[in-house]
């Protein structure tokens, strides 16, 4: 079985790149790819462990897209992660995250809270800094009494603390991944908040903007959702993939390896997915 959506601490999973590969082994998962947010920092580490312990590691991404109906999220399959105008986009991205962390804690400051960036960033176990993080450190502090409240209260979208993020257009983002030499895959599409038809034309839309697959299997997704997107990735002509979204501790109801029906998804996905990437 195989796993095509994992976070590590390059970005706000709990686990390093060599600490999932490790328990991906354990469970006897054949390949699971790294898919962190806005960054590919994690996936030369787990590159290297994964050709030491016979687990096939997918380099990948999960891009935050630009988009007015509910979450969109780009995931990105087989890059080229090395290429320098693909790193310089991420690293831009990664400035203006910088820069929206700086402005978040000068308003944690003015409505009281004694927290530091450092403090924020001590929480993130060297990766990439966000909300989860902020929301870590003003539970350390006794702020809250939890990460949910700390989003409830103050970091959720429309809150006190929040502030939006730089993100990429739909095309954009499909662009990004497709000049890396990757295949541009829709993530867990239940978080667009569309109906079935409206959604159906959408995904029609970003077919003929280049998007390669559908997140069909994902943890948080029914069988009758099952079912709709494999309908839809059928008629689009889109590739299939499936994947948990394991975070490790920030997110503990959500383990690795457990996709479609409590096991990983198929493994002949990948096969697909590796062919269609090969032949790009
Ligand atoms: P950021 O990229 O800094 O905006 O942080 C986004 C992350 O914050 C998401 O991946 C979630 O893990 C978390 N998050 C966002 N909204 C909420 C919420 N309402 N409740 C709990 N966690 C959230
Ligand atoms: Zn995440
Ligand atoms: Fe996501
Ligand atoms: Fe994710």
């Amino acid at each position: 079985m195989i796993d095509l959506h994992a976070h590590t601490t390059a970005s706000d999973g709990s686990l390093t790149p060599a600490g999932l590969v490790a328990l991906a082994g354990r469970l006897g998962l054949r390949a699971i790819a790294i898919t962190d947010h806005d960054t590919v920092e994690g996936v030369a580490e787990g590159l290297a462990a994964g050709a030491a312990a016979g687990v096939e590691v997918v380099p990948g991404i999960e891009l935050s897209v630009d988009y007015p109906h509910g979450e969109f999220h780009l995931l990105g399959y087989y890059l080229r992660y090395d290429e320098p105008a693909f790193r310089a986009r991420l690293h831009w991205l990664q400035e203006n995250r910088m820069n929206r962390n700086a402005v978040m804690v000068r308003r944690m400051n003015e409505l009281g809270f004694a927290v530091t960036l450092e403090e924020i960033e001590a929480e993130s176990g060297g990766g990439q800094v966000g909300r989860p993080h902020m929301a870590r450190a003003l539970l350390r502090k006794g702020y809250v009494a939890s990460v949910q409240e700390a989003f409830d209260r103050y970091l959720a979208d429309g809150r006190p603390l929040h502030v939006p993020k730089v993100k990429l257009l739909p095309g954009e983002a499909i662009r990004l991944v497709h000049e890396a030499g990757g295949l541009a895959v829709l993530a867990h599409p239940k978080y667009i908040e569309y109906g079935p038809e409206e959604l159906a034309a959408e995904v029609g839309r970003l077919r003929s903007l280049g998007l390669d697959g559908l997140e069909c299997y994902y943890s948080q997704h029914t069988e009758v959702e099952t079912a709709l997107y494999l309908q839809l990735a059928a008629r689009y002509g889109l590739l299939i993939t499936g994947g948990s979204d394991f975070h490790g501790v920030s997110k503990p109801e959500v383990p690795l390896g457990v996709v479609f029906r409590g096991a990983g998804a198929p493994d002949e996905l990948l096969t697909r997915l590796r062919a269609a990437a090969g032949s790009r």
